[in-house]
């Protein structure tokens, strides 16, 4: 497979006012959009960092991975994002070598991307996630 870049870093926040606030006024980055992905139950924000972005991520039912992870973790650091060129082909490489997928099928993300998240046991305990944008991105 092709990794592209870091997509972005996705950040667990229990709020998006306060850390769009921080990264704006003290940090001098730029809001690139924002926008709920019902599949994932979370409204995402995105910050652009140069090629890469920052995605805060907030739950928006109760039983949403990130309340969960908000629960027991608090904020802070969820997931890593890489761009590859063809995620079916990433996730079929990464299947046939036995590596532990949480999708074993590319679905629907934010910005029209198709995503699929590895298990953390399989990475060292980081939350990766493989996402390829549609080409006209
Ligand atoms: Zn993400």
């Amino acid at each position: 497979m092709k990794i592209k870049r870091i997509a972005h870093l996705g950040i667990a926040v229990k709020d998006l006012d306060g850390p769009k606030k921080f990264y704006r006024e003290n940090l001098n980055l730029e809001l690139a959009g924002e926008e709920v992905v019902e599949t994932q139950k979370v409204k995402v924000s995105f910050i652009k960092v140069g090629e890469s972005n920052l995605e805060l991520l907030l739950p928006t039912t109760g039983d949403s991975p990130v309340a969960k992870f908000l629960e027991t973790r608090g904020e802070g650091f969820h997931h890593l994002a890489l761009e590859v060129e063809d995620i079916h082909a990433a996730v079929a490489e990464l299947k046939a070598a036995g590596v532990r997928l949480i999708d074993e099928k590319p679905r629907e993300g934010a910005h029209g991307a198709l995503v699929a998240f590895l298990h953390p046991k399989a990475t060292f305990g980081l939350l990766v996630e493989l996402c390829e944008y549609p080409k006209s991105h």
